[in-house]
């Protein structure tokens, strides 16, 4: 046994002289040797920690290869370990040999204050290579960053910004067919989700206003244009007779004798029976290039542009003609077994600066000449009717 552990002896000695040094405190130290040791001692006491010392617990390290291969590991560096005899003033020794930086530290031994140099080597080429390297690899992060922000950048504008922009453009005349508006239709996506989604409304936008603008032109019964178009279409087309010096004629048609038509073949008859002569008026206006309105319950005006009084004449004619071919049957008409109409004829006074009223009120005039004329025919106005009642008793459709 003595044998075995003869080695430890002088250690053992030196352990000895360091708890006589100091009997309570433990400490840690590195002992010279080959290999050096690290130290650590510890008093055994009590639980509580009161003394004196029980014993001595020493701790020994050696730093031998497998520690240096430790810290090694731990710093990344060479580590050289060795002994220097002769006395050292300093603790640190830095020295630069070409591209080696050499860093050594020295520590003093127990007991007899031996040095212990901890050294170790940097290659500074390598060093600066890793410098260039990692500056090298920045600037590549850096153009790559900003290469895949280009390209964020790119597609953001193609896949969202661009077709916005478009689907905003597409909203804004959606009417427009442009190549741009057929693509955003075709889309799969969100955007041409809603293009298509915007696409209907606006047909069905569309739709309902010409719809709202038929129903609030045009008369339910008939389908002719209302008293509303026909005042509308009658001041524009004064206008353009005042600019251009045309004649312009307008005519009042009234059914004669219709409250007995009614009386006798009932109302639904009496409606049917406006629709035929609606249509047949119609067809003719558009046949004679004029226009025609429903402007009273079986009464109709009608406005003809370039057009004198006397012209108006024949057209009144072929009217009360093409309604006479109907042989609509009306039993308790005293003119003729079939519906009949009258007519007043008004030509525009531009030299009198005619209101499209007062334009009206002539055919009007002309109209009750007409009927008290025996009905079933067409009187021109002339100012010796000015102060004659109104022929139309009739309220609006
Ligand atoms: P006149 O020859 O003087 O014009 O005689 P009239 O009977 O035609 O004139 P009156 O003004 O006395 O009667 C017009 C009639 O037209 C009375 C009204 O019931 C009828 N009427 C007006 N609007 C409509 C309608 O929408 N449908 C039907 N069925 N009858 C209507
Ligand atoms: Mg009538
Ligand atoms: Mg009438």
């Amino acid at each position: 046994m003595e044998r075995e552990c003869g080695w430890a002896e002088g250690l053992i000695r030196t352990m000895k002289a360091s708890i006589e040094e100091d009997p309570q405190q433990g400490k840690s130290n590195l002992y010279a040797g080959s290999p050096p040791l690290m130290v650590a001692s510890n008093p055994i006491l009590r639980t509580d920690e009161s003394g004196p010392p029980q014993g001595w617990l020493f701790k020994v390290r050696p730093m031998d290869g497998a520690w240096r291969d430790i810290i090694e590991d731990y710093t990344g560096l060479p580590t050289t370990l060795s002994m220097v005899d002769a006395p050292i003033d300093k603790e640190v020794a830095v020295t630069i040999t070409g591209n080696t930086i050499q860093a050594q530290r020295y520590i003093p031994t127990y007991p007899h204050n031996e040095q212990i140099e901890l050294g170790t080597h940097l290659n500074r080429t390598s060093y600066l290579a890793s410098l260039e390297t990692f500056r090298y690899v920045l600037l590549w992060t850096a153009c790559l960053m900003l290469l895949v922000i280009a390209l964020v950048l790119f597609l953001l504008e193609r896949i969202i910004l661009k077709p916005l922009r478009t689907l905003t453009q597409f909203t804004q005349q959606v009417s427009v067919d442009s190549a741009e508006s057929a693509n955003l239709i075709k889309r799969t996506d969100e955007i041409g989700v809603l293009a298509r989604t915007f696409q209907q409304q606006f047909k069905h936008q569309k739709q309902l206003n010409a719809e709202l603008i038929e129903l609030s032109t045009h008369d339910a019964l008939t389908g002719l244009p209302n008293r509303r178009l026909f005042d509308q279409r009658l001041q524009e087309v004064i206008n353009i007779a005042l600019v251009t010096g045309q004649p312009l004629s307008v005519m009042m048609l009234d059914i004669d004798h219709f409250k007995l038509f009614n009386d006798h073949y009932g109302h639904p008859e009496g409606d049917t029976c406006l629709q035929r002569v609606a249509q047949t008026m119609h067809d003719v206006a558009t046949n004679q290039g004029f226009f025609i309105a429903r402007t009273g319950g079986e009464e109709f005006s009608a406005m003809l542009p370039a057009t004198s009084a006397t012209q108006a004449i024949e057209k009144s004619e072929a009217l009360s003609h093409a309604i006479d071919q109907l042989k609509y049957p009306h039993q308790l008409s005293p003119v003729a077994p079939h519906v009949t109409v009258s007519i007043g004829i008004c030509q525009f006074d531009s030299t009198a600066l005619m209101t499209p009223t007062a334009l009206m009120t002539a055919a009007d005039q002309a109209l009750y000449a007409a009927k008290a004329a025996g009905r079933h025919c067409s009187v021109v106005y002339t100012p010796s009717l000015a102060n004659t009642p109104f022929s139309s008793h009739n309220t609006p459709p």
